[in-house]
């Protein structure tokens, strides 16, 4: 792949990630293209096959891993197994867009590793920990196990932020879309 640019957001689970990116392509003058992941969790209610994620089982995953359909992959949380298909960057480069991807901290030090200047890594930081906790509370998707192993990665990914391009704080929603907004905006110009 050669044409595009990939940008890449990345932010402890339940800082508004997707509610960024969801905005981002709603604005829709960024000419963007989120990429699907592929993931062995189940589906959240709401969530769509294709749309959100490509649902796959674990098997399915592996034969994928052994087959080299992926640029990267992670086990981002026990037992649960994301990446980036090949295909699916392609898929939407060819249609001229750029990409936007949603990936863990080394999921996106990993593409940032293999595409340099081609791609941009952000990450999106919560006001505080204890912010991050109410906000994948009030999501309501998460069981208090899973929000507790998600709390305890964030303190790991936060470690991790330093090597991005850019750190953008979560605080007010508004002013954050519109930051991140600026930064692809002009990482894309040039
Ligand atoms: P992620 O994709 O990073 O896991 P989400 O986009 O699902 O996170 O956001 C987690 C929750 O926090 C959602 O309920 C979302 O509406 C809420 N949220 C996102 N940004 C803010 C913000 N700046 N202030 C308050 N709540 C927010
Ligand atoms: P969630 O289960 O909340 O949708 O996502 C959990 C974490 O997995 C988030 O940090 C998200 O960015 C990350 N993630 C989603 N897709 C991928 C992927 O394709 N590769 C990697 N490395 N991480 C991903």
């Amino acid at each position: 792949m050669n044409k595009g640019k990939i940008i890449v957001i990345a932010a402890p689970s339940g800082c508004g990630k997707s509610t960024i990116i969801n905005a981002l392509l709603e604005r829709g003058d960024l000419n963007l293209g989120f990429a699907v992941s592929a993931t062995t969790r189940p589906p959240r209610e709401g969530e769509v096959d294709g749309v959100n994620y490509y649902f796959m089982s674990v098997e399915d995953f592996r034969e994928a891993i052994a087959e080299g359909e992926f640029v990267e992959y992670e086990e981002v949380y026990p037992g649960r197994l994301y990446g980036t298909l090949k295909r699916e960057l392609d898929r939407i480069t060819d249609t001229g867009l750029n990409v936007i991807l949603d990936l863990d901290v080394n999921g996106a030090l990993g593409v940032k590793a293999i595409y340099g200047s081609q791609a941009l890594t952000v990450f999106i930081e919560p006001p505080s920990i204890s912010e991050l906790r109410n906000r994948l509370e009030s999501r309501g998707t998460e069981t208090p196990e899973n929000i507790d192993e998600r709390i305890d990665r964030a303190e790991y990914e936060l470690s991790r932020a330093v090597h991005f391009d850019r750190r953008i704080v979560n605080d007010n929603l508004g002013m954050a879309i519109d930051q991140t907004h600026n930064l692809i905006q002009g990482f894309t110009a040039q």
